[in-house]
């Protein structure tokens, strides 16, 4: 299961960077997550929760942002939204082409972390807390296992 994998270095790398900044606690996560990763929320938020255990992130909320899977047709430049599991959305909508490349649906990375600094309330934290974009380190991005990923799907 990758994403046990990816849920772990997520919370190393959201509580080093909360102890750097000496942080008292991470509130929330926001990870922007593409639909072909296999991410259940039910199961992200207590398995996060479960690696997390006494952490400073041990009670964090994970937020997840959902990034659905489309590809851009080689041929006319259209962007469209592909379905696995219905070959009918395979072609181009616009010129039927079937030279396609993946354009979205395989991100996964952490765009947003708010912390409780010291003397801070979690409801008070405002946006003193956060960290901006690519403040952390990158995820993999290989396929997950058992998703057919496109041939054509070149990254
Ligand atoms: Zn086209």
């Amino acid at each position: 299961m990758h994403e046990m994998a990816y849920l772990k270095r997520i919370v190393n790398a959201v509580v080093t960077a909360g102890e750097q900044e000496g942080a008292k606690e991470i509130e929330t996560i926001e990870l922007v997550v593409g639909e072909l990763r296999d991410f259940v929320d039910d199961f992200v938020q207590g398995y996060f929760s479960f690696c997390a255990r006494g952490t400073i992130a041990e009670h964090a909320t994970i937020i997840m942002e959902r990034v659905p899977f489309t590809v851009q047709c080689q041929d006319c430049g259209k962007v469209y939204r592909f379905d696995l599991r219905d070959d009918s959305t395979t072609p181009c909508p616009a010129c039927g082409s079937r030279n396609y490349r993946l354009k979205t649906g395989r991100e996964l990375f952490i765009r947003n972390v708010r912390m409780v600094m010291p003397g801070e309330d979690a409801c008070t934290a405002g946006d003193g807390g956060t960290l901006p974009d690519g403040h952390l380190p990158p995820l993999p991005t290989e396929a997950p296992d058992g998703r057919p990923v496109p041939a054509a799907a070149g990254c």
